[in-house]
C-alpha cells in the first residue's frame, strides 16, 4: 500500500478554505467579549507562526532549543523551521489540514510543530501512547491530513500510521522523525525542505501567514473529559501565544530564562508553558524527558534556571537525585497536586522562590503571583494570568456562587479559555453555563490573601484517574471493559500511588462470578487498541457493584474500598 502525496509546487494548491472550514463545529466567542481582551492587549490578531517570528527577528543569535543530542539559535530555528514548511507544503498539505502527532521530547517535534504551524496546518496534540482506539476516534473527529510518527521505538509507530492511513477518509501524509532511511512512502521531517533555499522557503512562509485568520484555529488540544469520548480542544491564533506570554510573564521570564522541561511536550503545558512561553519572550527550552536520570543532569549541564515539576516527579524532586540541577534553579514551579509542606521546602532550597501553577487545556491558568507570600504559594494555586481572565466558584450542578472560602466546582471563563469544546453542541450545553463559564469538574475555593482571590484546588467531580498527569476518562475505560466476553459490569476508580499520584483500578462483576484474569482484561484493551496507560492496574471483583441512594454506583465507596485494601497490604 502507498500512502505518499503527490509532490506539487505550492503554486499549484487551492488555498484552504480558512474558518468556514469548521463549519459551526467551531464555537466562536462573543463579539463583546472579544472586544474587551482585544482591548486589554491580551489578545493579538498575529498569527502563530509571526509571533514565532517577532522573537526570531529580536534575538537570532541567541540558544532556542537544547536537547541531550542537538541544539539551535533562534536563526537556526525560523530557517530550519521555514524549510520544514515549504517541505509540508510540497507534499501537497494545505493550510488549514490537520496534522496528527505521535512522537516524544525531541528537538524534531520542536521543529514539526513549528513547520506545521508556518505552513498553516494545524497540529493534533495526540500522544505517542495512542492506539488504534484514541487515533481513530481523533483522526476522525478533525479530519486528520498528516500523520507524524516517530520511528525506533518500541512500538512500530511508523507501521501503526500505515495502518491507520488503510481506507481512512482523509489520511494521506505520513511524517516520520527518526527514521533510519527512508521508510517506503513516508517522509522523514530531517530532509523535508532541504533542498528549499531559505529566502523562497521565508517567502513561502509569508504568504501563507498573510492568508491566515487570526480568529482561525492553530492547534487542537485533548480533553481528558467528562464523558466517553475525548474532546477536541480548538486552540486560536489569536489567543494561544498570549496564553503563553501571559505566563512567562507572570513567572518574569526574559531572554536570559533556561526553562526546563521534562513532562510530555505536546501537551497543552508543554507547549504553552515550555515550547511557547520560553518562545514568547527569548528564553531557551531545555528540552527533557520524563527519565530524570537524563533529565536532571541535562538541567545541570545547561544550567536550567526554571522549571515546572509535575506530580508524577515530586518524589524524584524529594529524593538526593535533584541535589544536581538545584545549583543553578532559581525558580521552581510545581502542579498537578498539592504539595505538602516537605516538598515545598526540598524544592525552594534556600534560595528558590517556589510557586504553583493550576492549568487546563481547555485555557484557564492560575499561577502563584511572583511576590505572594510563601504560605500562599504553598496551599493555593494563585491567581488567573490575564487580567480578564474571570473565575466563579458554582454550587456543583448550578448556575448558584459559592461564598469566598466555600467549595464549589471551579468555573472560569476569559480571553484563552474555550467558549466550546471542537464539534460538540450538546456536551457544550452541559459542559458550559448560560453565560459562557467553563464548568472545569475540579472543586475549589477562593482563599483571600492580602485582598486578592487566590485559587485553592480541593479535590474534583470529574470521573477520571490522573495518572502522573496523563488522564484517564473512567466511562470511557468501563466502556471498553464491558465488551469483555466474561464481563457483565464495571467500574473505575483511583487508587493513590505514591509515584503518579493516581493509578486505575477496575472493580468488575463477571458473568458467571469466577475471577477474571488481570492478562485476559489486558489482551482484550490491547485487542481494541486502547493506550497502554489507560488499561487497569488493579483489578477487584465483587458480585454487584454498590450503588448510592440515587442508583448511581457508589465510587466513594470503592475508593475507600481499594484504599483500605493498599493501606491493609503495606502493613
Ligand atoms: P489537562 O487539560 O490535561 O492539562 O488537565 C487539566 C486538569 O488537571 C485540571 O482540570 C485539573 O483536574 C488537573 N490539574 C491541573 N493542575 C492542577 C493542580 N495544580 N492541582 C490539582 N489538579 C490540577
Amino acid at each position: 500500500m502507498t500512502v505518499t502525496s503527490t509532490p506539487e509546487r505550492s503554486s499549484a494548491r487551492t488555498p484552504g478554505p480558512g474558518r468556514s472550514r469548521w463549519g459551526d463545529r467551531l464555537v466562536g466567542y462573543p463579539a463583546d467579549r472579544a472586544a474587551v481582551y482585544r482591548q486589554a492587549g491580551e489578545w493579538t490578531d498575529r498569527p502563530l507562526a509571526r509571533r514565532l517570528q517577532d522573537t526570531v527577528d529580536r534575538f537570532p543569535d541567541r540558544p532556542a532549543v537544547v536537547t541531550d543530542v542537538a541544539s539551535m539559535t533562534y536563526a537556526e530555528l525560523g530557517t530550519r523551521t521555514d524549510r520544514i514548511a515549504a517541505g509540508l507544503l510540497d507534499l501537497g498539505l494545505v493550510p488549514g489540514d490537520p496534522v496528527l502527532f505521535q512522537t516524544g521530547n525531541r528537538i524534531e517535534t520542536v521543529l514539526v510543530w513549528y513547520g506545521c504551524v508556518k505552513a498553516g496546518l494545524v497540529p493534533v496534540a495526540t500522544l505517542a501512547a495512542h492506539r488504534a482506539h484514541e487515533i481513530g476516534h481523533i483522526s476522525r473527529a478533525v479530519g486528520a491530513v498528516g500523520h507524524v510518527v516517530e520511528a525506533g521505538l518500541g512500538f512500530d509507530l511508523v507501521e501503526f500510521a500505515r495502518q491507520q492511513a488503510q481506507g481512512h477518509p482523509t489520511l494521506r501524509s505520513i511524517l516520520t522523525v527518526g527514521a533510519v532511511g527512508g521508510e517506503d512512502g513516508t517522509h522523514p521531517v530531517e530532509t523535508l525542505g532541504a533542498d528549499t533555499p531559505p529566502a523562497e522557503a521565508r517567502a513561502r512562509v509569508e504568504s501563507v501567514q498573510s492568508g491566515i485568520d487570526p480568529l482561525d484555529v492553530c492547534a487542537f488540544q485533548l480533553s481528558g473529559g467528562t464523558t466517553g469520548v475525548p474532546k477536541v480542544i480548538p486552540r486560536l491564533h489569536v489567543e494561544y501565544w498570549d496564553n503563553a506570554l501571559l505566563y512567562a510573564r507572570r513567572l518574569g521570564w526574559t531572554e536570559e530564562t533556561r526553562v526546563a522541561h521534562l513532562i510530555p511536550i505536546i501537551h497543552n503545558a508543554g507547549i504553552s508553558c515550555g515550547l511557547h512561553a520560553a518562545h514568547s519572550v527569548g528564553a531557551c527550552l531545555v528540552l527533557a524527558t520524563a527519565d530524570v536520570s537524563k533529565a536532571f543532569p541535562l538541567m545541570a549541564r545547561e544550567r536550567a534556571t526554571d522549571v515546572l515539576i509535575g506530580h508524577g516527579h515530586y518524589q524524584a524532586v524529594a529524593g538526593p537525585e535533584f541535589d544536581e540541577p538545584s545549583a543553578f534553579l532559581r525558580n521552581v514551579i510545581l502542579s498537578g497536586a498539592k504539595p505538602g509542606r516537605e516538598l515545598f521546602d526540598r524544592a525552594g532550597g534556600r534560595t528558590r522562590w517556589v510557586g504553583q501553577l493550576f492549568g487546563m487545556s481547555e485555557g484557564m491558568f492560575t499561577v502563584s503571583p511572583r511576590n505572594a507570600p510563601e504560605e500562599s504559594r504553598l496551599t493555593t494555586v494563585g491567581t488567573p494570568i490575564a487580567s480578564r481572565d474571570e473565575i466563579r466558584i458554582l454550587e456543583p450542578g448550578s448556575e448558584v456562587e459559592v461564598a469566598d472560602g466555600e467549595v464549589g466546582e471551579l468555573s472560569c471563563r476569559g480571553p484563552y479559555t474555550i467558549p466550546g469544546y471542537f464539534d460538540a453542541r450538546e456536551h457544550n450545553r452541559a459542559a458550559f453555563t448560560t453565560d459562557g463559564f467553563y464548568r472545569t469538574g475540579d472543586l475549589a475555593k477562593v482563599v483571600l490573601v492580602d485582598g486578592e482571590r487566590h485559587v485553592s484546588v480541593e479535590g474534583r467531580i470529574k470521573d477520571l484517574i490522573n495518572r502522573g498527569g496523563e488522564k484517564i476518562n473512567a466511562e470511557e475505560i468501563e466502556q471498553l471493559l464491558v465488551t469483555h466476553p466474561r464481563v457483565r459490569n464495571a467500574a473505575v476508580v483511583a487508587m493513590p500511588d505514591p509515584r503518579l499520584g493516581e493509578r486505575t483500578c477496575a472493580y468488575l462483576v463477571t458473568a458467571d462470578g469466577e475471577p477474571v484474569s488481570m492478562a485476559s482484561v489486558r489482551a482484550h484493551l490491547e485487542e481494541l487498541g486502547v493506550a497502554k496507560f489507560k488499561w487497569p492496574e488493579r483489578l477487584e471483583h465483587v458480585p454487584e457493584l454498590p450503588q448510592t441512594n440515587v442508583g448511581k454506583i457508589d465510587k466513594k465507596r470503592l475508593r475507600a474500598d481499594v484504599v483500605a485494601k493498599l493501606e491493609r497490604t503495606d502493613q
